[in-house]
């Protein structure tokens, strides 16, 4: 499948990218910056140039799937958030719409269903929360995956992938990527939201 990664500069984008690779998807690393292509052509993975506050639609022809991993991260203002995590990921369901993207596949988080319950970080919550609900409505295929909070140390290859109540934990930004590749590659958009933490199931085990 050809798989638009929208934040493929990204931690978790990164490394959605090599997995989707290794499991012979083709990868579109969408970045916003020249100097950010090499790193991927290098590798024989496409690129495309496209940037969340401007027009975008471009990267989107031939997409069959789309992985949403981008954000503003931890230390720009609110206004960003909105802009990004919010207002680009809807901008990015439009697109993906407009394309007829056959599943949809959006980095969450753990806490955006009950924004209001949010002690920190309450912007952020509602930005994820208006996000996945802007999907959840879109008629899109989708899957909604809401990690805990991510680690840069190895990933183990388990995890706890699941719906209802979530539990607050941890979980390597390589397992969330995983993840991701392997719904992506099992291809069974059934409009799921999961919760994604540590764990013991295997990835591939998962769904
Ligand atoms: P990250 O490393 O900060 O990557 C985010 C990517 O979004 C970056 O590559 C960035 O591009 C890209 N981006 C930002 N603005 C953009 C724009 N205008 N146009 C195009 N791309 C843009 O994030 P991460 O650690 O991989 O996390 C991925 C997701 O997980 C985020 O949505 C985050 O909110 C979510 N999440 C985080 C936690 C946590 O504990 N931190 C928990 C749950 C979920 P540049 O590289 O060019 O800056």
């Amino acid at each position: 499948m050809r798989v638009l990664v929208v934040g493929a500069n990204g931690q978790i984008g990164h490394q959605a990218v090599e997995k989707l690779k290794e499991k012979g998807h083709d990868p579109v690393a969408m970045v916003r910056k020249e100097e950010q292509v090499a790193q991927f052509k290098d590798k024989g993975i496409e690129t495309v140039l496209g940037d969340l506050e401007k027009d975008f639609s471009h990267a989107f022809e031939n997409v069959d799937a789309v992985v949403f991993a981008a954000g503003s991260g931890g230390s720009t203002g609110a206004d960003k958030t909105i802009i990004i995590d919010q207002e680009g990921a809807i901008e990015t369901v439009e697109n993906a719409k407009e394309a007829d993207v056959k599943h949809f596949v959006i980095v969450s988080s753990l806490g955006a269903d009950a924004p209001k319950k949010a002690e920190q970080a309450k912007h952020y919550m509602y930005a994820k929360h208006r996000a996945d609900q802007h999907l959840q409505a879109s008629g899109l295929n989708y899957t909604i995956v809401r990690p805990g909070m991510l680690q840069n140390e190895a990933g183990t290859g388990k995890v706890k992938l699941f719906e209802g109540d979530p539990e607050v934990a941890n979980v390597p930004r390589e397992d969330v990527a995983a993840v991701l590749a392997h719904i992506v590659d099992k291809n069974q958009p059934a409009n799921k939201i999961y919760n994604l933490i540590e764990g013991d199931t295997p990835i591939e085990e998962t769904i």
